[in-house]
């Protein structure tokens, strides 16, 4: 058995295809790497390092705990949090009188999450994974043909319209929420699947700098406009400009088909943007492009025998209102890796286990992310929302080990998503409980004293 560099063992080098350089495709195949299995790496696009940013996909991401733990497994988190991370300690509320106040993420330990280049981090994990040897990268390879079970694979070249053949020990589909590798998979009995569209769609503007360079509001938050039916939404970038967002139902946004319109319609619910944005970039931007589907996929089982997995968004597409997607592909990445180490690389052991205790925690953080669309755009203007997270607060300062609110796990920790849910059930009987008894009192008088000192009296 032969000892690598890096101090881990392998019997055997695995010779591995991950499909699709995205964000989690380029991830596994450093994590592979560094297990010292080789890896080619087989990509529909061009190399994301040569093209510029693409509108109408998101261009910045919040990173939190469980990427982040991925990023420090290959040795890239303090440069990603510390270099080319924006710390958004919390959600900034903008009312429609201008008006703004915080709400801290966490007013205990004082975590952020983080505000991160989607192209950046794509192409730093493109980049780390050229420090290895063992990793070879195919650039415009569109996946056109998958026999799974014998680990073969067709790629068009986009570029010259060639066909090419690979064979395989294992296919990793790392190839988004249209996952080809995924449509093989379909075909095959007892693979179960769901899609489903919602009805709110999503597009991409834009807040520039101000004329110094500088940031037009306050960055270290994650800017929320909350308007019940509707919300949008703003990230702060490197180049203290702002990724601004705005989820709203696809029949609303077909009414906003002309300037006119469109003035008014922000004028009413948006005016305080209006001046950050400017009026001519406003009207270009939600002109140019039209706006994008949002799509949550489960499937499972995630592989077929041992010889083809699923991960990211080809095996659990979330919609993006729990800020998790990327995080939860990644968080697979690290437990396919615990797994590799657990089972000595023997693929069947692998990929059976990941799917069978991986696809619960995926359908869990799906159902977070549709619930917290809600809370975001609604929710968090109501008395009884903020009265509730100022108890979870409280409770959570008063008893850390013992009540972690659901933001914080999901967020903050790396508690499984169905335990997060789980927890939070749990909590809510306890609430329930509580409040019919004499403790009553007490909990609403240290939680109201707790929200005056952090939220303010509104
Ligand atoms: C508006 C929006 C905001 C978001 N915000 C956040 C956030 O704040 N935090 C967060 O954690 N997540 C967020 N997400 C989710 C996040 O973008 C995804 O979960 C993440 O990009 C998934 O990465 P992936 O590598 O699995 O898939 P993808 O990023 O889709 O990459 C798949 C890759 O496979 C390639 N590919 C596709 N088909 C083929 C083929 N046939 N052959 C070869 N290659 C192929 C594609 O070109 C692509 O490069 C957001 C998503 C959206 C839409």
């Amino acid at each position: 058995m032969a000892t690598l560099q890096n101090g881990y063992s392998k019997k055997k080098q695995l010779d591995v295809v991950v499909v699709g350089a995205g964000l989690v495709g380029s991830l596994e195949a450093v994590y592979l790497a560094k297990r010292g299995h080789r890896v080619r790496l087989y990509e529909f696009r061009e190399d994301i390092r040569k093209t510029p940013t693409a509108r109408g996909r998101s261009i910045n991401l919040a990173l939190s705990v469980r990427g982040r733990r991925a990023l420090r497994d290959v040795g890239l988190e303090a440069h990603m949090v510390k270099e080319h991370g924006i710390p958004m300690t919390g959600r900034r509320i903008h009312r429609t009188d201008g008006s703004t106040y915080a709400i801290p993420y966490d007013a205990n330990t004082k975590q952020s999450i983080y505000s991160v280049g989607r192209n950046y981090l794509n192409g730093l994990l493109l980049q780390e994974s050229e420090k290895y040897e063992n990793v070879e990268r195919y650039f415009n390879h569109k996946l056109i043909e998958a026999n799974l079970k014998k680990g073969s694979l067709t790629f068009l070249k986009t570029d010259t319209n060639e066909t090419v053949h690979v064979t395989a020990d294992l296919i990793i589909g790392a190839d988004g929420a249209f996952s080809a590798v995924r449509k093989a998979m379909t075909k095959r009995p007892f693979f179960d699947f769901s899609q489903k569209y919602i009805e709110h769609g999503y597009l991409e503007l834009c807040i520039p700098p101000d004329d110094n360079g500088g940031f037009q509001m306050p960055p270290n938050f994650l800017h929320i406009w909350p308007r019940g039916e509707f919300m949008m939404i703003a990230l702060p970038n490197q180049d203290c400009s702002w990724t601004v967002t705005l989820f709203m139902p696809f029949t609303k946004f077909k009414n906003l088909d002309t300037e006119e319109k469109l003035l008014a319609f922000f004028e009413k619910y948006f005016p305080d943007s209006i001046p950050l944005i400017g009026r001519k970039k406003l009207i270009e931007d939600f002109f140019a492009e039209s706006p994008s589907p949002l799509v949550a996929i489960k499937c499972r089982p995630y592989h077929v025998e041992d010889k083809a997995l699923l991960i990211g968004d080809a095996a659990h597409a979330v919609v993006p209102f729990y800020g998790q997607g990327m995080n939860a592909g990644f968080e697979d990445c690290t437990l396919l890796d615990e797994l590799f180490q657990k089972h000595n690389d023997s693929l069947a052991e692998i990929l059976t286990e990941f799917s069978e205790t991986r696809w619960e925690d995926t359908f869990a953080v799906s159902d977070l992310a549709m619930y917290n669309y809600i809370e975001m755009r609604d929710l968090v203007t109501r008395t009884s929302y903020r009265l509730r997270k100022a108890m979870d607060d409280f409770i959570f300062w008063l008893l850390p080990n013992f009540w972690v609110p659901l933001y914080n796990s999901v967020t903050f920790s790396t508690m499984p998503y169905s335990q997060c849910i789980k927890n939070r059930e749990w909590q809510d009987k306890i609430l329930k409980r509580t409040l019919s008894f004499a403790g009553l009192a007490l909990v609403i008088g240290g939680a109201v004293s707790f929200k005056i000192k952090y939220y303010g009296l509104y």
